[in-house]
């Protein structure tokens, strides 16, 4: 979940004090790793020391309430290194063509342009890249947890973008988790995207959480929560 080390609306302490009135064991907080190309919505490199020690000490501050572990949520593109993180989210939230990165979850007006000049009409061209993209996220990346897998799929409960039963669709998408599944780290199961209003259902998909499950995948609950009132959004019906 993000605060406002990014682009959340809570401190850290509120959040961590959110997730102790939840009754949850334990919160991870995961801020966008600074992505030179675009820095509307991440960390900055200067925060980054500040973040650290800030987590460190609410996690002493908290110990006996909850455990505080201090993640970063990694882009695919981000070069910053990870090593100083509790745990490492791996997601792409851009697509890179033609020396431009396209981000694949600001609108779908984006991704229609981004259709017209870059895949020649095609949307699923657009797909393809984006899933061939995230079949390589943990290599790029070292993830511990994989991020919102079919973020791509934001829009389309309200936008004609593209039909998620399109065979071509189906095949890219099954094309990546084949090559994740290899790495055996646990995909998200990311509710963000309900809590915010964008869909009613998390990421992945039904049809693909049930593939994954099928193949001896693993998920973890995420709620990418951006305010604390989103913390754990959804959660209830999970049997954990
Ligand atoms: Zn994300």
């Amino acid at each position: 979940m993000h605060t406002v080390y990014c682009d959340g609306a809570c401190t850290p302490e509120d959040m961590i004090l959110s997730a102790i009135e939840k009754g949850l064991s334990t919160v991870g907080i995961s801020a966008h790793s600074y992505t030179f190309f675009d820095t509307s919505y991440c960390m900055q490199k200067a925060d980054i020391p500040r973040y650290l020690a800030e987590l460190r000490y609410l996690r002493a501050k908290y110990f006996d309430r909850i455990h505080v572990l201090c993640g970063v949520e990694q882009d695919y593109y981000s070069d910053y290194p990870t090593d100083d993180f509790d745990y490492v989210i791996g997601s792409v939230h851009y697509i890179a063509v033609d020396g431009e990165y396209i981000p694949v979850d600001e609108s779908a007006e984006i991704l229609r342009t981004a259709i017209k000049d870059h895949f020649d009409g095609d949307p699923y061209a657009l797909c393809e890249a984006y899933f061939s993209t995230v079949a390589d996220v943990v290599n790029m990346t070292a993830c511990d947890i994989i991020g919102h897998f079919d973020l791509i799929s934001k829009f389309i409960e309200r936008e004609e973008l593209f039909d998620t039963a399109h065979p071509r669709y189906i095949a890219a998408w099954q094309k990546a988790v084949d090559e994740l599944l290899k790495h055996g780290v646990p995909f998200e199961i990311n509710t963000g995207a309900i809590s915010r209003g964008y869909r009613t259902s998390p990421y992945p998909s039904a049809e693909i959480q049930a593939y994954i499950k099928e193949h001896g995948g693993r998920f973890v609950l995420s709620s990418d929560a951006h305010s604390a009132d989103a913390l754990a959004y959804g959660f209830d019906q999970y049997d954990q």
